[in-house]
């Protein structure tokens, strides 16, 4: 069927690799297949994967110089696997241009809706169709309204002050996606703007008594520990 889309492995573990080939098959990929870096980056552009599955752990290279150099020329989709946890690993492959982060090990479920999101939104494309088409983006109780600036839960306005609202839409173009620190505030406030994330904690804390039915245990704005945050996805 020429109409799968098709998703690059790149795995040096051969475990991991058959187990990834076996669901993403089952659930309707095209999969094929690279064990190092240098045979990953020629595949991307001999074979045109839809989305690229990385491990960052390769023998040849490390993953972070695959992200640099698939950025170099293609806004692909890059979901990270991997075994490396710590906030700065996801935090740098993140802001080297890698959509998501996934470490292992991890289930099928999880895995099959990031790659998904990371199907629906590549990183430099602009707000996603849907916000398009209606100037909103709508998930629970939680509507964010771009036209007028303003959020609104269960239809009460949520009295977000500008910049809280200049937050909460930009979450709200990339449903679902890790956004990192650094990349909020560049976005936010420009490419100088200071890296500190006090700003954002400070806003998020207050966004959050606004609009979470319970703002110590969020459902709308989730927490990326030491990386940064996600809005949640509307079911589909
Ligand atoms: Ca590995």
């Amino acid at each position: 069927m020429g109409n799968k889309l098709k998703v690059l492995v790149v795995e040096d573990d051969s475990g991991i690799s058959k187990f990834l080939k076996t669901t993403l098959t089952a659930n309707d990929y095209d999969v094929v297949m690279a064990a190092d870096g240098k045979s990953a980056l020629g595949m991307v552009a001999s074979h045109c994967p839809d989305c690229v599955l990385l491990d960052l752990g390769l023998p040849d290279m490390d993953g972070n110089q695959i992200i640099q150099s698939i950025r170099n020329w293609t806004a692909i989709p890059i979901v990270i696997i991997s075994a490396r946890t710590t906030e700065g690993d996801k935090a740098q492959a993140l802001d080297l241009g890698a959509d998501d982060y996934l470490t292992k090990p991890f289930g099928t479920i999880e895995l099959l809706a990031r790659i998904r999101t990371a199907l629906r939104h590549t990183r430099t494309t602009s707000p996603s169709e849907e916000l398009a088409l209606t100037g909103s983006y709508h998930v629970g109780d939680l509507l964010i309204d771009y036209h007028k600036r303003r959020a609104y839960v269960n239809g009460t306005d949520t009295n977000l002050t500008p910049n809280e609202f200049r937050i909460v839409a930009l979450l709200g173009r990339y449903p679902g996606r890790v956004l990192t620190y650094k990349h909020m505030l560049s976005e936010l406030w420009g490419p100088l703007a200071s890296s500190d994330n006090k700003i954002l904690r400070v806003h998020m804390a207050s966004i959050r008594r606004k609009i979470e039915p319970n703002p110590n245990e969020p459902v709308y704005i989730l927490t990326e520990v030491g990386v940064g945050y996600r809005i949640a996805e509307s079911a589909q």
